[in-house]
């Protein structure tokens, strides 16, 4: 019986335990991907990062079209179309790799409980993370709440499983008969909007995986050495741009743990060593997203503090208008502005400018982080429910491991720091003339303050 690879956040054939597990049967292969149709599933992408998947499919499609697998696309529910289209191939075994996302796993064993009522079995493998969630518990078993145990922890782990056996080779060219890629199939999918918004956008990227791991090599070999120092000034090109590429799975996250330590080995330069130090514990916090969204699984629209969803702790916004200004970039506070029309123009935004940005819109303006959260999600290309919610929540200080209630980042002294020059600002903005101020910056951060403060006093939050 011939075997079904599911792709899904995994849009590679290198380093991909499904796509090897099914071609180690030595089987004619099938693939496919399902868009959902329903734009709450957990599988389903943001706006801007629809963009993206189409040409990361595209890519994907021609690729494995060249190693004779043919890659099917639907749309609608896996738990109906897996089924027949497993009766359609005659095949009985489905292969995909997990999605550390406790809603997409309820969804997948929901699946395979539809492909079992049909004789067929669902094969799931790890991989998403460097490890996963049930390996990296506390010796009491609980999650982690802080980011730097953890990554001690993980670290450690790995030294002590064999992660050297999730590198694997993309399957080799020719070994069947290549099939002819159909452009025209990944169109039926719908995934780029009628109105042409997204041409500026995809300016920015090239998608698929041979781009993404030319990304990773040039980065290691020219980005990666100053990125300690480089990584916080959102007008230079101080960090790897990975992002979308991790989120669609294009590169494994393993591929860049295993290519950093390589590169560590042979480094002598104590600097370059930090930068490489560093890089390496951002790929950390991806990790940690996935674990602290396994072990909370409702943290995508709750605060995990439960006090921060009590009536008063968010301010009115009449008739959305603080939300619109700031989605629009229009506060009046340039840092801000230029962020939110970086966002909207590229899909993207700086992680400083992120910080800086979710700051105001929860400290100074009083809204929810659930609207902010729910913005990027929509606008960027990189939109990960995982680390959207860890960065939303941290930003607040409502999450694990938060950013302690007082800190409260202040745009113009950021700016002043970060974007001495005014180029990251001047890029985003142009010459506009000055927008008048939404909100006074010294007395929206006291309000804000006191807020907190009664949070904290009138329940001992924070306080540890
Ligand atoms: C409010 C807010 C929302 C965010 N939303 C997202 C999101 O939807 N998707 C997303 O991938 N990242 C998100 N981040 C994290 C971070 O901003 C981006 O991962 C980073 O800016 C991507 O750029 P890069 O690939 O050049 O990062 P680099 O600095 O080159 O880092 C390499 C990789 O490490 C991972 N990483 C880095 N920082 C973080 C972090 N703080 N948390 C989790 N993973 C991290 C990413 O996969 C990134 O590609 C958010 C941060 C904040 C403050």
């Amino acid at each position: 019986m011939n075997p079904l690879v599911w792709f899904r956040r995994d849009l590679r054939l290198q380093d991909n335990p499904a796509l090897d597990a099914a071609l180690a049967t030595g089987k004619p292969v099938h693939a496919v991907y399902v868009r959902p149709d329903d734009p709450a599933s957990p599988l389903a992408e943001g706006e801007a990062a629809r963009c993206y998947l189409h040409h990361s499919l595209l890519s994907l499609q021609r690729r494995l079209a060249a190693a004779g697998v043919k890659l099917q696309l639907c749309r609608g529910k896996p738990a109906v179309l897996l089924p027949a289209l497993c009766r359609q191939l005659g095949a009985r075994a489905v292969y995909c790799n997990r999605i550390v996302d406790p809603r997409i796993e309820r969804l997948d064993d929901a699946t395979a409980q539809c492909l079992e009522a049909d004789g067929a079995c669902l094969y799931r493998h790890d991989d998403d993370c460097l490890l996963m969630p049930e390996a990296g518990l506390k010796a009491d078993g609980t999650p982690y709440r802080v980011f730097t145990p953890f990554w001690r922890n993980l670290r450690l782990r790995m030294t002590e499983t064999p992660w050297q056996a999730r590198l694997l080779p993309a399957p080799a060219k020719g070994r069947r008969l290549a099939t002819v890629a159909d452009p025209q199939a990944v169109q039926t999918l719908g995934l780029l909007p009628a109105h042409p918004w997204h041409e500026e956008l995809l300016q920015h990227w090239e998608a698929g995986e041979p781009r993404a791991l030319d990304r990773l090599d040039h980065f290691l070999a020219e980005g990666v050495a100053h990125y300690e120092t480089e990584r916080d000034y959102p007008d230079r090109d101080g960090t790897s741009r990975l992002s979308p590429a991790l989120h669609f799975g294009e590169i494994a996250a393993v591929r860049v743990h295993a290519l950093i330590l390589q590169a560590l080995e042979s480094e002598a330069d104590a600097g370059v060593r930090r930068s490489l130090q560093r890089f390496h514990s951002e790929i950390g916090w991806r990790d940690f997203a996935r674990h602290v969204l396994h072990a909370f699984p409702d943290t995508v629209t709750r605060s995990l503090a439960p006090l921060f969803e009590r009536p008063g702790m968010w301010l009115p916004d009449p008739g959305g208008r603080g939300l619109r200004a700031w989605q629009r970039g229009e506060t009046g506070c340039e840092l801000v502005d230029a962020g939110m029309r970086q966002l909207w123009r590229s899909g993207w935004m700086h992680n400083r400018v992120r910080m800086v940005a979710a700051s105001f819109l929860t400290k100074n303006l009083g809204i929810h982080w659930r609207e902010g959260a729910h913005w990027f999600r929509r606008c960027l290309v990189d939109a990960d429910d995982a680390s959207n919610t860890l960065g939303w929540q941290w930003v607040a200080g409502c999450g694990t491991d938060a950013a302690p209630y007082f800190r409260i980042f202040n745009p113009d002294t950021q700016a002043r720091r970060y974007d001495p020059h005014g180029r990251y600002r001047r890029q985003w903005l142009g010459e506009r003339t000055p927008v008048p101020p939404l909100v006074d910056l010294r007395l929206s951060r006291a309000r804000a303050l006191e807020r907190y403060r009664q949070t904290r006093d009138s329940t001992g939050y924070g306080q540890d």
